[in-house]
């Protein structure tokens, strides 16, 4: 079998990578996915129970792109969606990001301005310099005890590394505010796509330069096609045969439960932030797709070091091995690593869009 590109995982990278060279340079595009289905993380789908439910947690689109926007756009109609979580912390449910309402709650206050909550935070803060580490940066803009409340635990569970092993970049995430916007998101675009993101990956890789095989694993098939150009998308260590030792990434285990319930929680998303309890989140479905169903799907999310690989885990020592890696990239000039792990980024679904149609760019200019 001869084709022009072969592209490994149909996630967001290869999906729009695909489109993009089948619809636009009328190439031959084979698509190989290990897992049984396209939309590589945002894969979402029915459950038996009839609720649609993302089956890799939850993923709700945001971004400041108009150009990403745009583009998806010719793949999906939308329904507005603006995310809203609330931190369990004790018996109690608190607005996170962390804002005036959160701290009125909290502390038993009653701030009304922004430069009261301001005032607040400077007589709480510790001056962190320079911002080294996810510790630093939540100390230096609220100080210990309001770190150690909604992040210390929470992100020891997330990742089993305390937030001063990890990259400034990862806690740095999350926005502290002074208003009372509970948006978890400020960005200009946030949707949800109207028939689910599965449906609009059907739609992305519809043309008919471009075929997929599901539940292949590339290295079991390189030797059986001839290709001219090749765009990988999973791990990175796994391309090089783990050359350099395994690079960490981190996986969650989905725990699904059906509940005869009309609602199980208030917003679409509670994050737990004490230690003694094993999971980090739960996230009740319908809330995010705004389905109506009598009954009700959540996931609970208990992270751990084996299975999917889910997230890269940024910090200096796993950036140098991701280098080392890098560097073998250059001798191979006809293979583009590309996306969440290709790269080993703690990338959202738009930066991975927005990567993809610019390495696109670059394809085309050749
Ligand atoms: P992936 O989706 O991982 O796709 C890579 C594909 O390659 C996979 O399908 C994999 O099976 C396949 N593959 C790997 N190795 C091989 C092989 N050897 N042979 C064949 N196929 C292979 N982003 C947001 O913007 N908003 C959110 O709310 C959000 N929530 C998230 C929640 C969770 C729990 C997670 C894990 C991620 C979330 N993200 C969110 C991030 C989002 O999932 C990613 O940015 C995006 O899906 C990455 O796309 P990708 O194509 O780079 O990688
Ligand atoms: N985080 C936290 N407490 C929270 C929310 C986030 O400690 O209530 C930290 C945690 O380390 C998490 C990171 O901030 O992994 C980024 O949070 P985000 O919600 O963006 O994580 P994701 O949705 O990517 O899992």
């Amino acid at each position: 079998m001869k084709i022009d590109y072969l592209i490994v995982g149909a996630g967001f990278a290869g999906s729009v990578l695909a489109e993009r060279i089948a619809s636009q340079l009328n190439k031959k595009v084979l698509v190989v996915e290990k897992r049984h289905h396209i939309g590589g993380n945002a894969y979402d789908e029915f459950d038996e129970y009839g609720v649609l439910v993302h089956r890799y947690g939850p993923h709700i689109f945001h971004t400041n792109s108009k150009g990403v926007f745009d583009y998806l756009s010719k793949y999906t109609e939308w329904i507005p969606y603006e995310h809203k979580v609330m931190a369990r912390l004790g018996d109690e449910l608190y607005p996170i990001p962390i804002n005036k309402l959160t701290i009125n709650k909290l502390f038993n206050k009653n701030f009304r301005t922004e430069k009261e909550v301001l005032e607040f935070y400077d007589s709480l803060k510790e001056k962190r310099y320079p911002i080294e580490n996810s510790e630093d940066v939540i100390v230096n803009q609220v100080g210990y005890e309001l770190f150690e409340k909604f992040f210390k635990y929470y992100t020891k569970k997330q990742w089993n590394l305390f937030p001063n092993e990890l990259s400034p970049s990862v806690c740095g995430r999350i926005p502290v505010r002074t208003n009372e916007d509970c948006r978890y998101f400020t960005d200009k675009y946030q949707y949800m796509p109207k028939y689910g993101y599965t449906k609009m990956f059907e739609n992305i890789l519809s043309n008919k330069n471009i075929e997929v095989a599901l539940e292949t694993d590339y290295k079991n098939i390189m030797n059986d096609i001839k290709f001219d150009k090749m765009i990988y998308t999973g791990p990175i260590d796994y391309f090089f045969d783990y050359e350099f030792g395994k690079l960490p990434y981190r996986s969650i285990d989905f725990k699904l439960e059906h509940h005869h319930l009309e609602s199980y929680q208030e917003p679409a998303v509670v994050n737990f932030v004490d230690p003694d309890i094993n999971f980090t989140r739960v996230t009740e479905y319908k809330k995010l797709t705004q389905q109506q169903t009598k009954n009700t799907t959540i996931s609970k999310e208990f992270s751990s070091d084996s299975g999917e690989p889910f997230y890269s885990i940024p910090n200096e020592q796993n950036r140098r091995l991701f280098k080392e890696y890098y560097r073998l990239t250059s001798k191979i000039p006809n293979v583009l690593f590309c996306g969440r792990l290709a790269e080993y980024q703690y990338y959202n679904m738009d930066q991975v869009v927005a990567k993809s149609l610019k390495v696109f760019m670059e394809i085309s200019k050749k």
